[in-house]
């Protein structure tokens, strides 16, 4: 009786716990990918403005900073789309985010124009491709891709790359291209600006009876501050070693005045499991010491990750394990584990701990790639995996990647399965 009674008091003060780290997640998720912090991107102050709310929390926290502050800052190069970005069919204005996007290197441009159109067929034989080049000239080039099909991956490729081409190349002598496309459409962001504008559109049109299109786009390539925001708890009885946990907390940031990318997904979520192990690990210290990095600049080319490589606050051969957190915030479906099939006995460590206690569906196996924050700690020889969660929506870099839609319900099991891991150390 007596055993029952602490066994059911101790599973009610667990869940409770439990309960607190999903609504502070949840907190910290609805907050970083909310309209007031601009996507966080570079323009309106939208990186700046979250790695400060992110500071306070390691505040709060009380991890301790490894220099004077937790900031590590630096430059980068980024072409911002900081006022207008209008396209209009005829007299029909389209929806920025959503009936179109506009390539992250495009420069500034303003006006009217005719068009040309090509099917993305049609380039697969070159005298339509020289026709298009002849005819384009001072005009927009329309390539509608909409009904192309195609099984054969080497032709696909060069048609790809001669898209490309006809985009990008000053030898092309429109004044810019538009894509026509039925896939989603997914943004991107640039260090660097190009000579040519081109948009990605997805809309139900019949393009045989546009005329004219409109055209204002303010593009600017600026150097912009940013920073990675790093602290640690110290180790029990080695605190020279560290166990690592790293997150990137940028986004998209803005394409114009209205439209922002909230980035729910990506990476609010990775940068509320960072925080959330933070708290556990302020609580209850393991032998080693804990770093956590919020890492800066990961969606312009894993910038973030290359300068704290670079220039580390700690030894980075002391590094015992580091784990990525990149997309957390689904997992209905289990995760994958990148490196795991590098990192093998800390794979099946993973999975044992995982079937154990029936956290999540799956522990999925995957090799190296380098597809985030992680690749540059690999590059140094810094034992890591990257982990992102499988399932729930597809929303990826677009205006859909919500918090309001984003599932969360295995978050908790997939924090208590990462709390596990790290104390296996
Ligand atoms: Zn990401």
């Amino acid at each position: 009786m007596k055993h029952l009674f602490i066994c059911t008091l101790f599973l009610s003060i667990t869940a409770s716990l439990l309960g607190q780290d999903l609504e502070y997640a949840k907190d910290i998720i609805s907050k970083l990918s909310s309209p007031d912090f601009k996507g966080r991107g570079y323009v309106e102050e939208g990186n700046q403005i979250a790695a400060k709310y992110i500071k306070d929390q390691f505040t709060q926290i009380g991890l301790k900073p490894f220099k004077k502050d937790y900031y590590q800052s630096f430059k980068i190069d980024v072409n911002v789309f900081p006022d207008k970005v209008l396209l209009s069919f005829d007299k029909e204005e389209l929806v920025a985010g959503k009936d179109f996007i506009i390539d992250a290197s495009s420069p500034s441009l303003k006006g009217e124009f005719s068009t040309y159109t090509v099917s993305k067929q049609d380039l697969m034989i070159d005298a339509n491709v020289r026709k298009a080049i002849e005819q384009t000239a001072g005009k927009f080039l329309i390539i509608d891709e909409r009904k192309f099909k195609s099984d054969d991956k080497e032709s696909v490729k060069k048609l790809n790359e001669l898209i490309n081409f006809l985009k990008y190349s000053p030898q092309v002598p429109s004044a810019g291209t538009i894509v026509l496309t039925s896939e989603k459409l997914t943004w991107d962001i640039s260090s660097e600006q190009g000579g040519k504008v081109s948009f990605t559109v997805c809309k139900d049109i019949d393009i045989k009876t546009i005329s004219k299109i409109k055209v204002e786009v303010n593009a600017s390539l600026i150097k912009s501050k940013t920073q990675n925001i790093v602290g640690f708890i110290e180790g029990t009885t080695q605190p020279d070693s560290f166990l690592v946990a790293v997150a990137h907390y940028d986004h998209l940031g803005k394409m114009g005045k209205e439209v922002y990318f909230p980035g729910a997904n990506d990476n609010a979520s990775g940068v509320a499991m960072l925080l959330t192990l933070a708290k556990y690990f302020k609580a209850y210290p393991p032998k080693y010491s804990v770093a956590f990095i919020a890492l800066t600049a990961e969606e312009i080319g894993i910038v973030g990750a290359k300068e704290f490589v670079e220039n580390p606050l700690f030894d980075l051969k002391k590094t015992k394990f580091l784990v990525n957190f990149d997309l957390a915030g689904t997992g209905d479906d289990g995760i994958k584990v990148v490196n795991g099939s590098i990192y093998k006995k800390q794979f099946d460590l993973l999975t044992d701990l995982n079937s154990k206690n029936s956290y999540l569906k799956s522990v999925q196996i995957r090799g190296a790639a380098c597809n985030s924050d992680h690749c540059m700690f690999y590059q140094k020889g810094v034992p890591c995996f990257y982990i992102y969660t499988l399932g729930g929506i597809q929303a990826y870099h677009d205006i859909y990647d919500k918090y309001e839609t984003l599932p969360l319900t295995k978050f908790v099991d997939y924090a208590k399965l990462m709390i596990d891991f790290y104390k296996s150390f």
